[in-house]
């Protein structure tokens, strides 16, 4: 399995291409379409995922999933926080378990910058859009942002294996990264800590 990372339009946001033998999977194309065809480069699309509904993540897609005839898996939270047409979404409710293709996907439902935020995980790479970040976590001053459902969600993925890789929605990190590990927020992510902390105090 081979991830690709591409940093696209004004607010850098990550769209990745997750290849497996001829088949891909695309989390959050968004912005530059025609940059998007040209990396999957013939692979055959087994699924296409948002990590939520905000515009920078879901901008320009309608036409790439009309022309691909593939509906993008979306939890139901934030179908209409995207603006898309239902049509070219394939809702789903909280965790799950999808299969598209050669691929088993994961889902953690993890709210709390937007209600309907999830993590997706495919293997041992985690992909969590706005919710974790190198170093930090996604807004929660939104209109559909809950910091408590932030900070369970964070304490959540803590339980993860420390080596899986995680692949964030923008690259905040402080060298512009957008990849880190789950060990290594836990051991340094303030956002993470704290949850954690809290967790285990029982607040
Ligand atoms: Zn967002």
């Amino acid at each position: 399995m081979e991830v690709k990372t591409l940093v696209l339009g004004p607010m850098g946001n990550c769209t990745y291409i997750v290849r497996q033998k001829s088949e891909a999977v695309v989390i959050d194309p968004s912005w530059d379409m025609n940059e998007i065809e040209k990396n999957l480069n013939g692979l055959k699309v087994a699924a296409v995922f948002f990590t939520h509904g905000h515009f920078d993540h879901v901008k320009d897609v309608e036409p790439f999933l009309r022309k691909l005839s593939v509906k993008a898996f979306i939890e139901e939270n934030d179908v209409v926080l995207s603006g898309l047409p239902r049509d070219i979404l394939q809702p789903f409710e909280g965790d799950s378990k999808i299969k598209a293709g050669g691929f088993d996907m994961e889902i953690l439902h993890t709210p709390g910058h937007s209600e309907g935020s999830v993590c997706i995980k495919i293997g041992n790479n985690l992909f969590t859009g706005d919710t974790l970040f190198p170093g930090a976590c996604g807004r929660v001053d939104l209109p559909h942002s809950n910091p408590r459902k932030m900070r369970h969600s964070l304490y959540r993925l803590s339980s993860l294996q420390e080596d899986t890789n995680v692949y964030s929605g923008h690259g905040y990190g402080d060298n512009g990264e957008a990849d880190t590990t789950i060990g290594k927020e836990k051991e340094s992510n303030i956002y993470m800590r704290n949850a954690v902390k809290d967790y285990k105090k029982g607040a």
